[in-house]
């Protein structure tokens, strides 16, 4: 016999659904959404809010106590769960898992804010209220990094190409796409350079090992000829290029 579900859930009385959609509309609007808008749910819940993978109908929740009476702080918090929805989305169809806030999901997020500060006149200041919460997790392709180094490299690769897509026409549904391909190639690179790097390191070693060599094999011929005078030293030159040839 199956587990029971059990479900309690029904949609919002007209006051509260009319309220969040003239707050949410602009905003929602200025995101360029092509397809179906995830559906929000009002639910009283510990959580500020969240969005589960396979949800049936894509919803997102909001905790229905939240600080109600800004809306700058609803808005926020719904298009920081939609922007969950949409990495989720992206996740699904390409069977790629990321973490929930890693790098393709703060690029998503940042450029929705954008285009909700843009359309809205800075409103709500949406892109100011990023913080570190948004890319607190550890991005794929640095692992090696300790965490101040990659937060800062998470943060500096997503303000460079936020204003770009966020002025662009693409769709909202294709962001996270954008910025998994973006983070994938700055990954890429970084390791790259980093290889680079070590292989330098490793051949000034080796040069600095040489160059010491050299030095002591002088100091050698220099105190031969001092104890057997020139014969000493053409010997042991001798012996150097007999070495050196063998
Ligand atoms: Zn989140």
């Amino acid at each position: 016999m199956g587990e029971l579900v059990v479900h309690q859930t029904r949609p919002a009385e007209p006051l509260a659904a009319g309220w969040l959609r003239r707050i949410a509309g602009p905003a929602i609007s200025a995101c360029l959404f092509t397809g179906p808008v995830p559906p929000v749910e009002l639910r009283p819940t510990t959580l500020a809010g969240f969005a589960c993978k396979n949800e049936q109908d894509r919803r997102v929740f909001l905790n229905s106590r939240c600080r109600f009476w800004n809306p700058g702080s609803v808005v926020s918090l719904m298009l920081h769960e939609m922007a969950h929805r949409l990495v989720m989305e992206h996740e699904k169809s390409t069977g790629r898992s990321f973490e929930a806030h890693g790098p393709e999901f703060f690029l998503t997020v940042m450029v929705l804010y954008r285009r909700v500060d843009t359309a809205l006149d800075g409103t709500y200041a949406l892109v100011d209220r990023l913080a570190l919460y948004d890319f607190q997790d550890r991005p794929p392709g640095l692992q090696h990094l300790e965490r101040p180094a990659w937060a800062a490299e998470v943060l500096g690769w997503a303000l460079q190409h936020f204003e770009s897509i966020a002025s662009s026409s693409a769709s909202a549904e294709s962001i996270p796409k954008l910025a998994a391909d973006l983070w994938s190639a700055h990954a890429a690179r970084k390791n790259a350079q980093r290889a680079e790097e070590t292989a330098r390191q490793g051949e000034v070693i080796r040069l600095k090992e040489q160059v010491l060599q050299v030095a002591g094999d002088a100091r050698i011929e220099v105190g031969l000829y001092r104890i057997f005078g020139w014969t000493g030293f053409f010997a042991s030159m001798v012996f150097a290029l007999f070495a050196f040839v063998v």
